[in-house]
């Protein structure tokens, strides 16, 4: 009786505790990676589908490894320090093989600040996007820290120490294939192994997962770029965010938003309709199961929207 009354008691208290607010103390920044094997060698550590906060610490990004027989290749690293050293334990759980290349998609800070925790190998990306992150690296992780707080602690960009200027690259038995697009940042890296027909799509294919429009050359060109990503053979596609597919659904979901959203903006424009109406129109309910589809839709008439405008003053 007594027993139960303490254990009543001391369950309160333990309710009590959890529902405080700020209880950062209580719960230790873990990002808790889980390696998932998805082909042969491959594996893949996928984000959330949600936007950067204090709660997931910027594990909102697709980051991913293919163990060879000389050893380990990465695919992106992440949106901080701890989530890269976080990676390195991930792989380590799985081989003991070294990290000998890593691999930076573009230059948004979810899938590179991880870099300092490979800052012993070597990082290639596009030269392109080397250069935008030196632009624009440090005011990225300026909002990383305000936007995750803790998490970033001890970060600092690493940038990538090998510019990416070849089309192939042999790594143990894989076969890898690189293709420079521009579509989503305006230097973009879609990267191909042809061994296990595994396609690393970066941020050019979102899935289940508005896509996000801030550096964008322009929705016409994200569309090009995607007919090409869909001309290359694959039996896997790992988009920059959402889960991976074996089937076409990524891309044909990814080019029907885009075309989407460039019909509405166009129409918009020719219709004369201002800012802050265009943000409050209804979505179509075949994007229903797109995980932040209103938030980064407000994102993209902002960054986009006074270019349509141009576009119809200009015809005028
Ligand atoms: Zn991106």
């Amino acid at each position: 009786m007594l027993h139960s009354h303490f254990s009543r008691i001391f369950k309160a208290f333990a309710l009590l505790i959890l529902m405080l607010p700020g209880q950062s103390w209580a719960a230790p920044l873990s990002y808790d990676l889980k390696p998932q094997l998805i082909a042969e060698d491959t594996y893949l550590l996928q984000g959330r589908l949600e936007d950067f906060s204090r709660g997931n610490g910027g594990n909102i990004v697709n980051t991913a490894f293919i163990v060879t027989r000389d050893g380990v290749v990465v695919f992106d690293t992440g949106p901080s320090f701890r989530y890269g050293k976080a990676m390195r334990q991930a792989i380590a759980q799985v081989t003991d093989q070294p990290v000998l290349h890593v691999f930076n998609s573009h230059h948004h800070p979810d899938h590179f600040l991880g870099n300092q925790a490979f800052a012993d190998g070597t990082i290639w990306a596009l030269p392109d996007t080397g250069r935008l992150m030196a632009e624009q690296g440090g005011a990225f992780s300026d909002n990383m820290y305000r936007l995750v707080g803790d998490w970033m602690r001890a970060t600092e960009m690493q940038l990538p120490n090998r510019p990416l200027q070849v089309d192939r690259l042999q790594v143990g038995e894989h076969r890898l294939r690189f293709f420079p697009m521009t579509g989503h940042t305006g230097a973009d890296l879609v990267m191909l192994d042809e061994t296990t027909g595994v396609l690393f799509a970066g941020d050019m294919v979102f899935y289940q997962r508005a896509l996000t429009t801030p550096q964008t050359p322009g929705l016409a060109v994200w569309l090009r770029d995607l007919d090409a990503i869909a001309a290359i053979p694959h039996r896997l596609l790992v988009p920059g965010h959402g889960p991976a597919v074996p089937d076409g659904s990524a891309i044909g979901q990814m080019g029907d938003y885009l075309r989407w959203l460039d019909l509405t903006l166009r129409s918009a424009a020719e219709r004369g309709m201002s800012m802050t109406e265009l943000m409050k129109i209804p979505f179509d309910a075949r994007f229903a199961e797109v995980a932040l589809r209103r938030h980064e839709f407000i994102r993209t008439v902002a960054h986009l929207y006074p270019r349509y405008e141009e576009a119809v003053f200009q015809k005028q």
